[in-house]
């Protein structure tokens, strides 16, 4: 029994004792005596009874008793004994060590027709994608801001039948760009078109023409797909109904075809000023791993080897040693110069990759100027001009299994005089109180 099923039954106990009126009962202490009943083997629902009745409760908690649906939209943290019937939209093993063990546990995404959300399963649960399910027992968490789901030991998950579920529960959800994520279902999207371009793909032997590129609303930029030629032309606005999406990197992508329904708006739905690069803090971005187009602002608290001049194979741009290309040999290195440094807000951190370009700025020297001095020196200014400094990157974050960087397309000093003139208008008002 994990930690998170303990809690679980424990409130179970004290939400029974707080119907008879007894809620001056310690919480830590009920954990103590119910782990003692498990250790030594008492059945959890027995153990559950003995210690309401112990602490003077009268209600009998029998699995049995039918508990009320619960709304996925009225779900709360730390909820027990939760009942829902929805679909299951997605569903993916995973394989995780708990204590030394190695374990498989479900992640998915449950859907009813009030909305949509995560769960994680415990132990192995006998349904696929597209089921309508039943569920009772499963508990609640927070997990950094937002409701989890949780299937411990006690759920009971079964099939059931799909017309049990309202239609409704089964349509696009309605979203905002900056709330897409893989495994979500079909989605209904407001955006501008920000990029589209066109190639010809192979579908089933036959070429078909293939349109992607950048949409926008005013929470974020995601990448799109369609398989299907809804004549979508750049800066128009569109209502995607029916989309999927997926997701690379962190980054969303929204796929849609010919089943979908695309319909132009009035430009005006989206301005053209509501699209600026989406700020947000870094544990905010590590959390979602990665976004198109973002603004962050923190501290330089490294710069990482790889920094400073470099070749590249003037073949395939790699980065190359001693003119060696892994892939073609001996060859002819081109110099190039860039960044890595690790950027961090207090809240969180990310790596960041400069290019020529924005190393050239943030420098305010050319690579030219720069190939006239020793990498040491190189490095050195790179160090005293960034460590422990502030700065604002611009770009595209990838989350990958070592974390989130930012290939940054621009990099600048936080205006030091701006804090300093906000820090000394603070001052001047606390004198005043
Ligand atoms: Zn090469």
């Amino acid at each position: 029994m994990t930690e998170e099923d303990i809690k679980s039954h424990v409130d179970d106990i004290i939400n029974a004792l707080k119907e008879e009126s007894k809620d001056d009962i310690s919480r830590k202490e009920v954990e103590n005596e119910l782990e003692k009943f498990i250790e030594y083997g008492v059945p959890i629902d027995q153990a559950k009874q003995t210690l309401i009745k112990k602490y003077g409760g009268l209600t009998v908690l029998t699995s049995s008793t039918p508990a009320e649906r619960i709304m996925i939209v009225d779900l709360k943290p730390n909820q027990s004994s939760v009942k829902l019937l929805g679909h299951i939209i997605a569903i993916n093993p995973k394989e995780v060590a708990v204590k030394g063990e190695n374990r498989t546990i479900y992640y998915g995404i449950l859907g009813d027709e009030s909305g949509t959300i995560p769960f994680t399963s415990w132990g192995s649960i006998n349904v696929e994608k597209g089921d309508v399910v039943e569920i009772s027992n499963a508990y609640t968490r927070e997990w950094q801001g937002a409701v989890q789901l949780n299937f411990g030991d006690r759920v009971q998950v079964e099939k059931t039948d799909k017309n049990r579920l309202p239609k409704v529960a089964f349509e696009p959800k309605e979203l905002k760009i900056n709330d897409l994520r893989s495994g979500i279902g079909k989605v209904d999207v407001t955006a501008r078109i920000i990029e589209i371009n066109s190639h010809d793909a192979d579908v089933n032997g036959e070429s078909k023409k293939v349109f992607s590129g950048i949409l926008a609303d005013e929470t974020g930029k995601a990448q799109f797909t369609s398989w299907h030629d809804f004549n979508i032309k750049k800066d128009d606005v569109f209502r995607i109904t029916g989309g999927y999406v997926k997701s690379w990197k962190g980054i969303p992508q929204l796929t849609f075809d010919s089943t979908a329904s695309v319909k132009k708006l009035e430009k005006s739905k989206i301005s053209k000023d509501d699209l600026e690069s989406n700020k947000m803090p870094l544990h905010i971005l590590v959390e979602k791993r990665g976004a198109l187009d973002v603004q962050v602002q923190g501290t330089v608290i490294d710069v990482r080897a790889g920094s400073g001049l470099i070749n590249r194979c003037s073949e395939c741009k790699r980065v190359i040693q001693d003119s060696i290309c892994s892939i073609h040999g001996k060859v002819e290195g081109i110099t190039d110069i860039r960044i890595k440094l690790v950027l961090d807000d207090g809240t969180g951190a990310v790596g960041a990759i400069l290019n020529r370009e924005v190393t050239e700025t943030i420098m305010g020297m050319s690579l030219n100027d720069l190939k006239k001095m020793k990498q040491e020196d190189i490095l050195e200014m790179i160090n005293k001009l960034l460590i422990a400094n502030k700065i604002i990157l611009k770009g595209n974050a990838l989350g990958d299994e070592f974390g989130t960087s930012i290939i940054a397309k621009d990099a600048k000093f936080v205006d030091v005089d701006l804090k300093d003139e906000s820090e000394k208008l603070a001052k001047e008002l606390e004198d005043l109180l």
